[in-house]
């Protein structure tokens, strides 16, 4: 038994649909500008330019079904996404056999302090303060591969006070599942534990206090938060 100096961090686990068995989290790799329309809307070119990614912390999930608006913000965006649960790491994944390395997927929202991460983009300096705060990664519980299959096409939606804000399909994607983790494996040593938010269709926008979001993906059912 270790003894510790100060009091240790707990290991952040994911719920798993029907199962009472739990996902331990390592580490939160999200993708940018992964739908076409989603890159124009933000101003950028959608060709399919080499992906680039950010981290969330671990400890920055929420399984409550709540969203707590955060501090030193005034325009907190959504983004439905798609997450790619890593269920057996390894480096140089071979483009081929990369889905073997999905346990599952989950629904998630990438939530962004889009007003930091303006000011950020303009001063050249990283997101970290506009994506990995606390909170800022509601998610639902993971559905295993064995049951599901692999997604690769499908509605990907978000309602937001049952108003449709976000729209577009799995098979839109600019890098697929299988290449993310193929080209996220030559920069990382994946592992099982990991998590990979796949990026989010076009329609962002600002919520406030007390709205409710509905997400969903064709074959993952719904995710519902509620911002307080
Ligand atoms: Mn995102």
């Amino acid at each position: 038994m270790t003894d510790y100096v100060v009091e240790g961090p707990l290991q952040t686990v994911a719920p798993v649909a029907n199962n009472s068995s739990v996902f331990p989290v390592r580490r939160i790799y999200c993708i940018g500008r992964n739908y076409a329309d989603h890159a124009i809307e933000m101003g950028y070119n959608p060709d399919r330019e080499p992906p680039f990614f950010f981290q969330k912390n671990p400890d920055n999930l929420d399984f409550s079904g709540t969203f707590t608006y955060p501090e030193k913000s005034c325009d907190v965006h959504y983004e439905i996404e798609l997450v790619i649960a890593i269920g057996k790491g390894g480096k140089n994944i071979n483009l081929d056999n990369a889905t073997d390395h999905v346990y599952g997927y989950a629904l998630g929202l990438d939530m962004t302090r889009r007003d930091l991460q303006g000011k950020m983009k303009e001063m050249g300096r990283p997101w970290e303060i506009a994506k990995a705060f606390e909170k800022s990664a509601p998610m639902g519980p993971i559905t295993p591969a064995s049951e599901l299959g692999h997604l690769c096409k499908g509605v990907i939606d978000l309602k937001v006070n049952g108003e449709l804000k976000q729209k577009g399909d799995l098979n839109q994607m600019i890098w697929k599942t299988a290449e993310i983790i193929n080209y996220l494996s030559q920069y990382y040593e994946l592992a099982a534990g990991d998590l990979i938010m796949s990026g989010t269709p076009a329609g962002v926008g600002a919520i406030k206090k007390g709205d409710v979001m509905v997400g969903s993906v064709e074959g993952l059912g719904e995710l519902v938060v509620t911002v307080i």
